[in-house]
Parts: C-alpha cells; structure tokens; sequence
C-alpha cells in the first residue's frame, strides 16, 4: 500500500495538487491558475512542476470534472468547463510521466468519498454528498462504497429533473434541479427578479439584510433542492445529506426550506433517518477523496 499519494484536483479554474497521508493528512499543498484553453501537453507540465513541490509520494490520484466509471479507461470525455482536454486520456499521460500507480477519480463523487473518509459522513455508511458551485455534482455512498456506475455517471444527482417542461439544461435535457439550485441558478433567478446582483453570494447577503427577491430566490432553490433530496431519501434511504460546495456560505438561507420539502414529501422514517449537514472538508474534499480511492485500490 501507498504511504503518501500525490493528490490533484482540476477545478474549472484551479489545479491544487497535495501530498497526502494514509491517514488524510495534508503535507503539502500548492495551487496554481489553469489557463481556459490549457493543452493536455500544458496541464502535464503543471502536474510535474508542481508534483515536484510536494516531496516524495508512491501513487497518484487525479481527481477530474469529468465521468470515472469503475473500468474507467482515463480518457476525458465531458469537460464543459475545459474543453481544450476533451479526448485527452489523462491516465496514460500520467503513467508515462511518474510510472507509479493512477487512480481517477470523478471529482463530485471523490467529494463523497473524502466526506465519508474523514469529513462530516465519517460515521454513517451510507451517504449523499451534493456539491453545489457552478453546477450541482453528487457523490453516493452506499454501504462504505462508492457507486461510480458502469459509464462514470452513478452520482449524478445534478441532472435530476424537478420541473418537465423547465429550463434547457447543458446536459441536453430540461428542467434538472442544475438549474434552480447552483449558484449560477441562484444568480440567474435574482437577475431574473430584476436583482442587480453577478454572484450567488450577492444574493445572500441580500438575503441577509431581509431583502423579499432574495428571500424568494432562495426559497424556491430550497423547495427544489427538497424536492430532489425528498425523492434520493426514498429511494437510497441513506443516513446523511452532505451538502458541500461554495453555495453552502448561505446555508441559513436555504437549509430550513430543504429540510421541510423532504419531511413534507419522503416517507416519515427515511426523511427522519437523512440528516441534513454541511460538509467539512471544504475545497479540500476532492483531493482528499481522489487520494483515499488511491489508498484503498493499492
Ligand atoms: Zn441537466
């Protein structure tokens, strides 16, 4: 097994790369900018320059906004936010270059992971983690094991419809909750409102000063979101709702209302049973899960 995995995380906007210890502890971490059209060429290269910050390690976990299906081949498919390393197949560049062992990990489903490992589902076995940002990602854990699915997609909560006839959704269907509960949705719904506001957190703290269109906005992300979690408590019946992800700075605003849509809507004992919590790995959560997936298959 592993000792220390070096552990990379590809937001939209950021690579961080840590090297991490079997028992999840983080002993050095460097983040740098990506460039919007990065080349896989380019996005290699930072991996080696900043991989050579981090000490010494013997595996290396990636963890990708991109499908890992279980018999994952490493080649990225669907990168709405970089699509310059649509085609790149990930793993093999990272074979050739460090010749250790490559795990891949879907970067909302190693949110879960990282949660369930040492995060706030450290004591339940079966868990939801929901990243709301830019989009709504879901990691499912079930019984200590994550379902990844046979095509990467097991987890998917984002595109979930709520509303048939709804929004035009970036994945080709309409009307996913993707569209009324990530941020970009909270700040479309406040403009919409006539808000004269650019991010979510501009309509939170509207919220917090009592503002009725941001208390509306919010109010109908949290009936949706309750709808979506009412329907996973049901059908997974899981122990904990963990809600991760930049949205969470305005919990206060929206978890009261997800708590009573899924108390009004899922059975009695599964909506008693799933805890509503915040994760507690912050942007960590990815990296930490990405690495823990590399620990266990080693
Ligand atoms: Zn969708």
């Amino acid at each position: 097994m592993a000792n220390v995995v070096l552990a990379a995380d590809l937001g939209g906007t950021n690579l961080r790369i840590a090297a991490v210890d079997s028992g999840g502890k983080i002993l050095h971490l460097t983040k740098r900018p990506v460039p919007k059209s990065v080349s896989p060429e380019q996005l290699i290269e930072l991996v080696r320059e900043m991989g050579a910050e981090c000490g010494s390690f013997d595996a290396v976990a990636f963890s990708a906004p991109a499908p890992a299906a279980k018999e994952f081949d490493g080649v990225l498919t669907k990168l709405p936010n970089l699509p310059s390393l649509v085609g790149m197949n990930l793993k093999a560049a990272l074979d050739n270059m460090f010749h250790l062992p490559v795990t891949i990990e879907n970067d909302a489903t190693a949110a879960g992971i990282g949660e369930d490992w040492i995060g706030a589902s450290q004591d339940v076995s079966t868990s939801v983690c929901v990243t709301l940002g830019t989009g709504i990602g879901g990691g499912i854990i079930i019984n200590g094991e994550p379902l990844r699915g046979l095509d990467g997609t097991g987890g998917e909560v984002g595109h979930i419809c709520v509303e048939p006839d709804g929004r035009p959704c970036g994945c080709g269907s309409h009307g996913c909750i993707e569209q009324y509960a990530s941020g970009t949705a909270i700040e479309r719904m406040a403009s919409e409102a006539g808000m004269n506001v650019t991010t979510a957190a501009q309509v939170y703290e509207a919220w917090s000063t009592g503002d009725k269109q941001a208390k509306a906005v919010f109010n109908t992300m949290g009936r949706y979101l309750g709808i979506m979690l009412a329907g996973l408590a049901n059908t997974l019946n899981p122990e904990m709702f963990v809600i991760c992800g930049g949205v969470t700075q305005g919990w206060d605003a929206f978890a009261p209302r997800v708590e009573a849509e899924i108390l009004g809507r899922a059975y009695p004992a599964a909506a008693a049973r799933a805890k509503l919590v915040r994760g507690t790995l912050g942007d960590n959560a990815g990296l930490l899960g990405a690495a823990r997936s590399a620990f266990q298959r080693q």
